[in-house]
């Protein structure tokens, strides 16, 4: 079993980023930071990507409206984001409180500015295989974890589990994909699926993202698949200071000896996301000059 070293790899590409940055005389690329209220979990997503910003030379703008905050007033501060040529990129911080409508909110997003990646115009993009456009930062990180750890997905059977806007649909696009390192043979299951382990147990690479903690157990895993594990949930913990531990949807202790690769949580998934994040907002800095 090997273990896919996200940290490594997004420091990788964090310094391939940083490296490129410095090339460029004159206005840096700026990234605009939405945080609605304070989730603990977006408070330090935001502060991480706010972080990473700054250590490779993106300007970040830090925009903290109140909770209660109307959608129509964040539809107006978003387009004044759309508006403001010093803006090269725009992230709304998921989730948004209840009585606003997220998808309507990053349909807002100007498509050039949406470096999430979530706007319709994007979202299409990834199908029609346009690399003009963004595609999702944490889907688009699975596929740069897979192709620096040498996961080719043609004649594979990718086997994802979840079928999010944000992660499960995205990354099934983008590995049934006609092009070199995907090419995969592809399966969603979701809450709907019925003998879900047999399907998962087919798998060459599984990818889980359904936010159950350890949900994936050994008799679901085929030995020697890659098993990508996508899940972020906190589980109460008394012996930690925080009073939780991170753990993924894939239980771990069991699943790892099976696989012939699979990311850890933390350290696998997570940090390509902000990593994937800053090269969409060179990307938009790039296409908007
Ligand atoms: P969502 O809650 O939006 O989607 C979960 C999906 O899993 C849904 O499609 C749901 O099915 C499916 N599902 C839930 N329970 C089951 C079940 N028992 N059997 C089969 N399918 C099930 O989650 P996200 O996609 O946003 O996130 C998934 C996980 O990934 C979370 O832990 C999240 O924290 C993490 N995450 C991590 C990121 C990172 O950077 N590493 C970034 C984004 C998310 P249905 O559609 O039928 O309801």
């Amino acid at each position: 079993m090997e273990l896919i070293d996200g940290n490594q790899i997004a420091a990788t590409l964090i310094a391939e980023l940083k490296a490129d940055i410095a090339t460029i005389a004159g206005r840096k690329p700026c990234l605009a930071l939405v945080r609605v209220g304070e989730d603990p979990a977006s408070v330090s997503y935001v502060r991480k990507k706010e972080k990473t910003a700054e250590e490779i030379g993106v300007t970040s703008r830090i925009i903290l409206p109140p909770i209660d905050i109307s959608q129509e007033e964040l539809f107006k501060l978003i387009d004044s984001l759309n508006a403001d040529a010093g803006v090269d990129g725009i992230l709304v911080q998921s989730p948004l409180p209840k009585h606003i409508d997220e998808v309507a909110v990053f349909r807002r997003v100007a498509p050039e500015k949406d470096v999430d990646g979530f706007n319709t115009i994007n979202l299409g993009k990834v199908a029609q295989e346009d690399d003009t456009g963004f595609v999702a930062c944490t889907p688009a990180g699975i596929m740069e974890l897979l192709a620096r750890s040498g996961v080719d997905l043609k004649g594979k059977h990718v086997v994802v589990l979840g079928r999010s806007l944000i992660v499960g649909k995205p990354i099934a696009l983008l590995a049934l994909q006609k092009r070199a390192g995907a090419n995969g043979t592809v399966t969603i299951c979701h809450s709907g699926t019925a003998n879900l382990p047999a399907l998962t147990r087919q798998a060459d690479v599984l990818v889980a993202a359904i936010g159950r903690p350890e949900f994936v157990t050994a008799d679901m895993v085929k030995p020697g698949a890659v098993v990508i594990d996508v899940g972020i949930n906190r589980v109460p913990d008394a012996t930690k200071k925080t009073g939780y531990r991170l753990t993924g949807d894939v239980h771990f202790p069991s699943v790892a000896p099976l696989t012939s690769k699979i990311t850890p949580v933390p350290g696998g998934v997570g940090p390509m996301t902000v990593a994937m994040l800053m090269k969409n907002t060179v990307k938009a800095y790039r296409l908007r000059r």
